[in-house]
C-alpha cells in the first residue's frame, strides 16, 4: 500500500533522512521508533505531505503521490498537538477535516463525521463543545476527525503521550480495534518501546536518519543486529 524509495531530506544542508526504503502491506500496523532527533516525526510528515522530501519517492495505492498536497494523498493523520477547534462543536471539528479533505456535500459530511464519532465511542457527544470534554474525549474526537473520510493510511504522532497512564493504556487498546476493524494502514511514531511492541505488526528502529533495522517485535527484541539496536533496546530493559 505504502512504498517508500532512496527518501531523502536536508534542512539547509543538514541531512535528516539519509535514504529510506520502507514497504508496508495493507492492514499492516508499523512503528516508527528511536531517539529523539533521529527523524520520525520528518519522515512522517514527508509521507503525509506537510514536507517535501529532498530525493525520493512515495507511493500509496501504486500512485506516486510525492508531489501531490496532503488532501489529495487518502490519508488520516493526527499529531501530538491535536488541537480542536474551540468555538466548533464537536461533530463540527470532525467536519471540518472532512471539508478539507473533500468536495463531499454536506449532508454526506456529517453522516461520515457522526459515523466516525460512533466508532471512537463518541456518538452521544457530539454537541458539546471541546471545553466539555476530558483530555482523552479530545483525543478520540482529534482520532474521529482523522478517520472520518475513511482514509487508506493513518498516520500517527505520539498521539497517547498527553494522556496518564490509564487512559493511554485504554487508548491502545481502541487504537489497536479502530486498526483492525478499519483495515487501516497505520505508520505509528513513537519512542515509547512498550507500546510499539505491544501495537505494531512491524517496528521500524531510525537512527540519525537512517533505518537500523526493522521487523516484528519479537524479532528486534530477539536479536538486534547492531550495537545500536541491543543498546537502544537494551536500555528501557
Ligand atoms: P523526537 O522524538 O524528538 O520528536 P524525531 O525523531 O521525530 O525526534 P525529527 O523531529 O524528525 O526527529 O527531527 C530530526 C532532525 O531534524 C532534528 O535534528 C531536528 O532538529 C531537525 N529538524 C526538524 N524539522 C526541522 C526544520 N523545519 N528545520 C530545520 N531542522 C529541522
Amino acid at each position: 500500500t505504502l512504498t517508500i524509495t532512496s527518501l531523502t531530506k536536508d534542512f539547509k544542508g543538514t541531512k535528516v533522512l539519509k535514504g529510506i526504503d520502507l514497504s508496508m502491506r495493507s492492514g499492516e500496523f508499523v512503528s516508527l521508533l528511536g531517539p529523539s532527533g533521529c527523524g520520525k516525526t520528518t519522515l512522517l510528515r514527508c509521507i503525509a505531505g506537510l514536507e517535501s522530501p529532498s530525493s525520493g519517492t512515495i507511493e500509496i495505492a501504486g500512485q506516486d503521490v510525492t508531489k501531490l498536497p496532503p488532501e489529495k494523498r487518502h490519508l488520516g493523520m493526527m499529531f501530538q498537538s491535536y488541537a480542536l477547534f474551540p468555538h466548533m462543536s464537536v461533530v463540527e471539528n470532525v467536519r471540518f477535516g472532512l471539508r478539507m479533505a473533500g468536495d463531499k456535500p454536506k449532508a454526506e459530511q456529517k453522516e461520515l463525521a457522526v459515523r466516525a464519532l460512533e466508532r471512537v465511542q463518541m456518538g452521544h457527544l457530539a454537541d458539546r463543545m471541546p471545553a466539555q470534554l476530558s483530555g482523552g474525549q479530545q483525543q478520540r474526537v482529534a482520532l474521529a476527525r482523522a478517520i472520518a473520510f475513511e482514509p487508506r493510511v493513518l498516520l500517527l504522532d505520539e498521539p497517547l503521550s498527553n494522556l496518564d497512564a490509564r487512559l493511554r493504556e485504554d487508548m491502545q487498546v481502541e487504537l489497536k480495534e479502530l486498526h483492525r476493524t478499519l483495515g487501516l494502514t497505520t505508520v505509528f511514531v513513537t519512542h515509547d518501546q512498550e507500546e510499539a511492541m505491544s501495537l505494531s505488526d512491524r517496528i521500524v528502529l531510525m537512527n540519525g536518519g537512517v533505518i537500523e533495522q526493522e521487523g516484528a517485535p519479537a524479532e528486534l527484541y530477539g536479536s538486534p543486529r547492531t550495537p545500536f539496536a541491543a543498546d537502544f533496546i537494551g536500555a528501557a530493559n
